[in-house]
């Protein structure tokens, strides 16, 4: 289900030529954004990128200085936070510690008109949800990390509304707690159909759980796509180098048959790449190449457009991979990773070790900026 991708789908939130000021400093410069019913969207970026600006404003607590933010169409800019169909659940979970689950999260229920036996069966369900039927009359400290966050969710969840914005919602947890909670909020977020808006610092997090990711840099959106679009077809140097780990050489294009030639260092062989970018010749590439793209054998394979030999300067184990660390004969250092289960070569390379390097002619991308 792709919901930016039809073309009769109405956007639920849109930025319309949205900035932000603070004093004299511009946070969120001229942001155009859509954002769909049932999206998983992360907003990725380095600290101070204005991703905590971005959701304040969707939450009513901050206020553009220019442009519009549209919630299914209406202008929300002056509609208070408590007004909007919007939840903001924090970093902190800011649960009471003195009810118990059940209170915690039948809390903002109790403040609006709902009768009391509607409350019950909605906590109810928000217990079920969550897995948390047996926790119900804890307090806050009778239960793990996993299960606060849980019933922050729940909580944030009661009052069924359109958007929930998670600011870092898995920061407080650890590595393999992270991941299995990545799992279970994907599936919460496909049972309830709620939009989520997530902000995180995790660059996996992200690829993990949304839709589609929006790369930000000082208060601008340098690239929105899925996860796969970023990682693969990422449109700058700036993406490509912010998510996973990617080897950049700059070079001078040749236009040739078929694609291109880029010519990086003196009496190096060129590397072949295709592109569907409009190249000329003796223009100023930066070629992008994923480590997992290139293999490490001990001749050259045959079947590949480039290929280039080197030494091996370090390599790291990681178990399932080992990352290869090569420097070429003209001193350009490339990464290099192979899964350990499907290495080419059955032998095992090691420090100082002279290699091959083989990558295709579609393998890398060609970036312009
Ligand atoms: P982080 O990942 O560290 O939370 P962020 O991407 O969420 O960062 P924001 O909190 O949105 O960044 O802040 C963006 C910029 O705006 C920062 O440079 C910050 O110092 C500035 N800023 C945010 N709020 C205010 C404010 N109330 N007054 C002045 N400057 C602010």
């Amino acid at each position: 289900f792709a919901p930016w991708n039809d073309p009769n789908e109405k956007p639920l939130i849109q930025f319309k030529n949205v900035t932000k000021r603070f004093g004299d400093f511009t946070a969120i410069d001229n942001l155009t954004l859509d954002i769909y019913a049932k999206e998983f969207f992360a907003l990725l970026g380095p600290s101070g990128c204005g991703k905590t600006t971005l959701m304040r404003m969707l939450a009513g607590f901050e206020m553009p200085s220019e442009g519009q933010i549209l919630l299914g169409g209406q202008d929300i800019v002056k509609v208070p936070p408590n007004k909007r169909p919007v939840n903001m659940m924090f970093q902190s979970y800011a649960l009471f510690p003195h009810l118990s689950v059940f209170d915690n999260i039948a809390f903002g229920l109790r403040r609006s008109d709902m009768p009391k036996d509607q409350i019950k069966d909605r906590v109810a369900e928000m217990l079920r949800l969550t897995r948390l039927e047996k926790f119900a009359k804890r307090k806050p400290h009778q239960i793990s990390g996993g299960q606060r966050q849980r019933v922050a969710l729940a909580r944030s969840l009661a009052k069924a509304p359109k958007l929930l914005l998670l600011d870092e919602p898995l920061g407080a947890l650890d590595k393999k707690l992270r991941n299995d909670t990545q799992f279970e909020l994907m599936d919460i977020q496909e049972k309830t159909g709620t939009t989520f808006v997530i902000v995180t610092h995790d660059q996996e997090e992200a690829m993990t759980v949304a839709s589609r990711i929006a790369v930000m840099d000082n208060g601008k959106l340098i690239q929105v796509d899925t996860p796969s679009g970023i990682y693969e077809e990422p449109n700058s140097v700036y993406v490509a180098d912010f998510i996973g780990d990617v080897n950049i050489i700059e070079g001078n294009a040749k236009v040739v048959d078929g694609g291109i030639e880029i010519h990086y260092a003196e009496g190096a062989a060129p590397i072949h790449a295709k592109t569907d970018k409009h190249i000329t010749d003796g223009q100023r590439v930066s070629y992008a190449i994923r480590p997992e793209k290139i293999a490490v054998t001990s001749e050259p394979m045959a079947d590949r457009a480039n290929h280039a030999h080197g030494t091996i300067l370090d390599i790291g184990y990681l178990g399932h991979l080992s990352s290869y660390f090569v420097t070429l004969g003209n001193g350009q250092k490339v990464e290099a990773s192979m899964t350990n289960s499907r290495r080419l070569s059955r032998r095992d390379f090691t420090w100082e070790d002279n290699v091959w390097l083989s990558w295709t002619d579609t393998a890398g991308v060609v970036l312009t900026e």
